[in-house]
């Protein structure tokens, strides 16, 4: 039989995915399945990893289903994946010792605080590229073998494996051959040393992590392992964390590129070649997807609060039903900017990283009404992208004249007209925003070689390109307003 798709699974924070990639690179299916979401106390997140898997596989077979065809069908697997969810499991058994801790969980706090107080920042930083947080993986490990019974003791004896998602699914795909990882996970463990591309001795031995647990490091395309499940013999060919895979699927390939993605938060990732750029202004350096045996790295600069802003619209002051109707409210005050929405509800993230930071809402007078709200939510979003993109300018020296754009509130004409604006740079929206899923299948594909590098750029339809419309004085000048209202929500709650 003909093996003429590729299999992209897209392993995210609350639904698994499947889609199906023909060889001319068209997205022709998607199958999605939810997961539960574990919250065994505040502060903490964990998934059940048989779930994951079983809710992956799940997809598999909707997909195989829906399009009447057969694992014989599929040429190579490609896998994206939530980043830095850690699992550890017994080589023997294929059991996980406890349930997947998610980025999100913050129960390891204390023994970042304790790292910090010892001293670790600056090896971290200039080796492993991050800060010391909770959400990464390296304290989630040291977390479940200091308070799992017997795990240390195994973990001595050599059998316990640690994974990220996607190590995990290679494991069950590849039913128990390949315990592997490519670096863009990697480099999410705190425990990657991006300079010389292997796990830092120095930072196993303080977080007491066993070599032995870790798996083999390899390229984003490249030779995975061969998943044997029902007879197949699929190559797993690419594999790439989320937003890295998203990177890639946008074609940001060379230094100066970069590809923000608008969900709950905003992600921003900047292409700087095989050269890591330490950052000075907050954002962190993590790799980029190897594709020709050569490191890649970016810079990665978060903000917690974007496309969540306008669900608090929805659902905590109501002023409107759906997220799409934010665009028409918008449209309705455009020219006014008085009113400024700052949505630190959670604090700031990238460039400002102050926790004690809280929303707030500028400008109101007695006309003020729910549209200027909403517009002023909806131009948060582009603000805080400003925000980011400028400290990438600094750190990278790089002046950028092009945003590629993706996730969910990217369909918002309104936003998306306004963030040109806001940056001065043009801001390019493609028809097939599944770029993550496809960056993925890209990867399997090169490898495969099926495609070339070029081709990711020759696949990618763009919908809409948005240009500045207004002057830079004017947008400066908005901007500046901006800076002022953040500057007062600072430290607010010290
Ligand atoms: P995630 O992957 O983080 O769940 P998605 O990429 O699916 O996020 O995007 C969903 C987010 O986009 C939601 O927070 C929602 O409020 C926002 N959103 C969806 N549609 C619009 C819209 N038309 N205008 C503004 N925001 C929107």
């Amino acid at each position: 039989m003909n093996a003429q798709y590729i299999m992209a699974l897209d392993q995210g924070t609350t639904s698994s995915r499947t889609l199906l990639i023909d060889r001319q690179g068209k997205l022709i299916d998607i199958a999605q399945k939810e997961f539960t979401q574990i919250y065994p106390k505040p502060g903490w997140v964990e998934h059940d990893p048989e779930e994951i898997w079983e809710s992956q596989w799940d997809t598999v077979k909707q997909i195989l289903n829906n399009n009447q065809i057969s694992l014989q069908n599929i040429a190579a697997i490609g896998i994206t994946n939530q980043r830095e969810t850690t699992i550890v499991w017994d080589k023997s058994t294929g059991k996980a010792v406890y349930n997947a801790i998610v980025w999100q969980d913050k129960r390891t706090a204390p023994i970042c605080e304790q790292l910090k107080s010892e001293g670790w920042e600056d090896h971290v930083k200039s080796q492993t590229g991050l800060v010391i947080d909770s959400y990464f993986s390296g304290t989630k490990i040291s977390w479940l073998l200091d308070h799992v019974p017997g795990c240390r003791e195994k973990a001595e004896n050599d059998q316990l494996l640690f994974g990220t998602v996607d190590t995990w699914l290679v494991w069950k795909l590849t039913q128990g051959q390949s315990h592997v990882t490519d670096q863009t996970n990697a480099s999410r463990t705190m425990m990657f040393n991006i300079r010389n591309i292997d796990w830092d001795s120095e930072l196993l031995k303080v977080l007491g992590v066993q070599e032995s647990m870790l798996p083999t490091v390899l390229p984003s395309a490249a030779d995975f392992g061969t998943c044997t499940i029902d007879g197949a013999q699929i190559p797993i060919a690419g594999i790439a964390g989320d937003q890295q895979a998203a990177l890639f699927g946008q074609a940001c390939l060379e230094p100066g590129m970069a590809k923000n993605t608008y969900g709950t938060g905003c992600f921003m990732l900047m292409h700087t070649g095989s050269e890591i750029k330490q950052s000075a202004n907050g954002l962190i350096t993590t790799m980029a997807c190897n594709w020709n045996n050569t490191p890649q790295y970016a810079l990665e600069g978060s903000v917690f609060i974007a496309g969540a802003a306008i669900q608090w619209l929805r659902d905590g002051l109501n002023i409107l039903d759906t997220a799409d109707e934010s665009e028409q409210m918008a449209e309705q005050v455009k020219d006014n900017h008085e009113v400024i929405v700052v949505p630190a509800f959670a604090g700031l993230g990238a460039p400002y990283w102050d926790m004690y930071a809280r929303g707030a809402i500028f400008g109101l007078t007695r006309d003020t009404n729910s549209n200027h709200l909403a517009k002023a939510t909806l131009e948060s979003l582009a603000y805080q992208t400003r925000d980011v993109l400028e400290a990438m300018e600094n750190d990278s020296e790089l002046k950028l004249t092009m945003l590629k754009v993706d996730g969910g509130a990217v369909k918002n004409n309104y936003l998306m007209q306004f963030q040109a604006n806001i940056l001065q740079a043009s801001v390019e929206r493609p028809e097939n925003t599944e770029t993550t899923a496809m960056g993925a299948a890209f990867l399997a594909g090169i490898q495969l070689k099926w495609w070339k590098t070029e081709d990711i750029a020759l696949n990618r339809r763009i919908d809409r390109v948005y240009q500045p419309e207004q002057k830079a004085d004017y947008t400066d000048s908005l901007y500046g307003n901006w800076k002022k209202a953040v500057s007062r929500t600072m430290g607010w709650l010290k």
